[in-house]
């Protein structure tokens, strides 16, 4: 099996190393990722400028040669898909994200992006996020349970554009109570900007805390907050099916031109 490996964090990133060293014997591995960190890039791609690229030794638990892209998560999945892999991975794995991705923080997350991206091209993928608490992750503890939850993924059978969210709850509350299956909360996020000072005819801004409510209990955000390794499958089409049939009988202005 041909597994792609990226992240949002870096390449030098402890929970990359992590997740290396957790999936390393599944297969044929290769680690292409940001050369800095891209926390919230989301999907960005960078269009205007070159990529810059480089091979690195990165030490971990277990060592290993990544691709270093000056760019995006996104631009690295692609960029390992078109050019850098020998033809397209047969699975894209992305993590282990300093910090949880789950409720609406999915629509910001470079970790969810490049297993995404991956998923764009009908290629199966997962991403994987571990809550903080206190600043402090246990990614090597936090990859065993990222670990078992794909093997359980693979063994049920993932198909081609299939995305899968995992997140892993903070050890500081003990062992995860299970996994569960849970939808993603769209209970929005409650930024608070907070203007710091002004520079000239500038006013600077900075986000000071986001924070959002559980949301129902049976979200990913609630399910995390209760201590279970969270599961939540994604897809890419965002069509709100259901709507198709009503706005398909809207009675649409006539084209006129000239
Ligand atoms: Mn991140």
């Amino acid at each position: 099996m041909k597994i792609l490996i990226s992240n949002d964090d870096g390449v030098l990133a402890p929970g990359l190393a992590s997740l290396y060293a957790a999936m390393a014997d599944l297969g044929d591995v290769t680690v292409v990722a940001p050369d800095s960190p891209q926390s919230a890039a989301g999907h960005s791609i960078t269009i205007r400028g070159p990529l810059s690229v480089r091979k690195v030794h990165v030490e971990g638990p277990r060592d290993f040669h990544a691709v270093s892209v000056d760019g995006r998560p996104a631009d690295c999945v692609r960029l390992a898909i078109f050019e850098l892999l020998d033809g397209p991975p047969d699975l894209v794995l992305s993590g282990i994200n300093a910090g949880a991705n789950v409720g609406i923080h999915v629509f910001y997350s470079g970790t969810v992006a490049a297993a995404a991206e991956g998923a764009m091209f009908r290629i199966p993928a997962v991403a994987f996020s571990a809550e903080v608490a206190d600043g402090e992750v246990d990614f090597p503890r936090a990859a065993t349970y990222c670990r078992g939850v794909l093997e359980a993924i693979l063994a049920d059978g993932l198909g081609p554009g299939d995305l899968v969210n995992v997140n892993v709850p903070s050890f500081s509350r003990g062992a995860p109570k299970g996994v569960k299956v849970t939808h993603q909360s769209t209970v929005e996020l409650r930024d608070v900007y907070r203007k710091m000072h002004t520079e000239g005819d500038r006013d600077i801004y900075e986000i000071v805390d986001f924070s959002f409510d559980t949301g129902d209990p049976d979200s990913d955000v609630a399910s995390l907050a209760a201590g279970f390794v969270t599961v939540t499958p994604l897809h890419v089409d965002m069509t709100h099916h259901p709507s198709l049939g009503r706005l398909s009988g809207v009675r649409w202005p006539e084209q006129q031109e000239g």
